[in-house]
């Protein structure tokens, strides 16, 4: 395959509507060259697929595209950054022209979306794997950041949780809504934006919330009080959860609690600030939802409405649809 390489290049990563101006160079040359606003950090992350574990064969090509670049504009949107580039490393394990242009149909549906530019990228041969790095602005110091809560403060999340985990476990049997939400996450950017003068930490929940809170409540030493009944569950999962769920631990509280892949951010605001961001992010389609309030006490302690205590499963990967 070396040799077709540049073809590939030239036939898939070359065309892309978007030209920005602060791009002096991008993909063919050596390197790109990127020009960094003035009084801007320069926010970076990058984030890898691999076949078998981050997708399965199931997977469309397109939707392997837009997530390899959603995820990583998740990460941006939970800095509250600006995206701007985009590179692309692309481990393939043969040419197949189609799946190459599904595949780029999904990841620039995306970058246009966002008006992130494709800079630049390396293409090899060998098992398929796809790694994404994305570059964004932030004006000098006003990052968000996973530090920075302090007890009172209100946490919230965006949008619902739960979907993408409930697509996981119901695979083929799971409605078009639901698969949706797991093959083709929507990152946060505007409410990330929309959080910069008021969020005092965020994070972008890719591995389940209470892992996710608890990596926010770490940097800090503190805790949190869930309440599980105010967890935003969208109409797809009520409708694929109407039926008898088993034991103790219904997938209706465990699944926006534990399952990952729904790259909503889960932030936390102080008192003052709670009304205007509530304005602010009911006027996007994402909308926001209030779950609980920081605390002094380390651990994350959740309760239902009524006040009593509601264990949760697990942190993890639950099977609730095996039986
Ligand atoms: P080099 O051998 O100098 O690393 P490459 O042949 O790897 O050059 O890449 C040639 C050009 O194509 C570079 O500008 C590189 O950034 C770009 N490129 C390679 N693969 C991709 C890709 N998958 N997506 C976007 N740009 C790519
Ligand atoms: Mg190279």
């Amino acid at each position: 395959m070396p040799g077709d390489e540049f073809d590939i290049i030239r036939e898939h990563f070359t065309r892309q509507p978007v030209a920005r101006e602060d791009v002096l160079l991008g993909v063919g040359d050596d390197a790109a060259l990127l020009l960094v606003p003035a009084g801007a950090e320069l926010v970076v992350c990058m984030d890898t697929l691999v076949a078998g574990i981050h997708f399965s064969e199931a997977t469309p090509p397109a939707a392997i595209g837009h997530k390899a670049l959603a995820v990583n504009l998740s990460d941006l949107a939970a800095m509250g950054a600006e995206p701007a580039w985009a590179t692309l490393a692309l481990t393939l394990p043969e040419r197949h022209p189609v799946w190459l242009a599904d595949f780029a149909r999904g990841f620039f549906a995306l970058a246009d979306h966002y008006h992130v530019q494709l800079v630049g990228g390396d293409t090899t041969h060998g098992p398929l794997s796809v790694t994404v790095q994305a570059h964004g602005f932030i004006r000098n110091g006003k990052a968000l950041r996973r530090s920075g809560a302090q007890p009172g403060d209100r946490i919230y999340v965006t949008g619902t949780l739960g979907d993408a985990g409930l697509a996981l476990q119901l695979r083929s049997a799971a409605s078009e809504g639901l698969r949706k939400r797991l093959d083709y996450p929507q990152p946060r950017i505007d409410a990330g934006l929309a959080l910069r003068k008021y969020a005092s930490a965020v994070i972008d929940v890719s591995d389940g919330l209470l892992a996710d809170l608890g990596h926010l409540l770490e940097h800090d030493a503190l805790g949190a009080r869930l309440d599980v009944d105010a967890l935003p569950h969208s109409q797809a999962f009520l409708e694929a959860i109407d039926q008898p769920g088993p034991g103790p631990h219904p997938p209706y509280y465990e699944l926006p609690l534990s399952a990952g892949d729904d790259y909503e951010l889960c932030f936390t605001v102080p008192p003052q600030h709670c009304a205007p961001v509530e304005q602010r992010l009911d006027a996007l389609a994402c909308g926001c939802t209030a779950i609980g309030v920081i605390e002094h006490q380390p651990g994350i302690r959740c309760y239902y409405r009524d006040g009593s205590d509601y264990q949760p499963a697990s942190r993890g990967y639950l099977h609730f649809f095996d039986e």
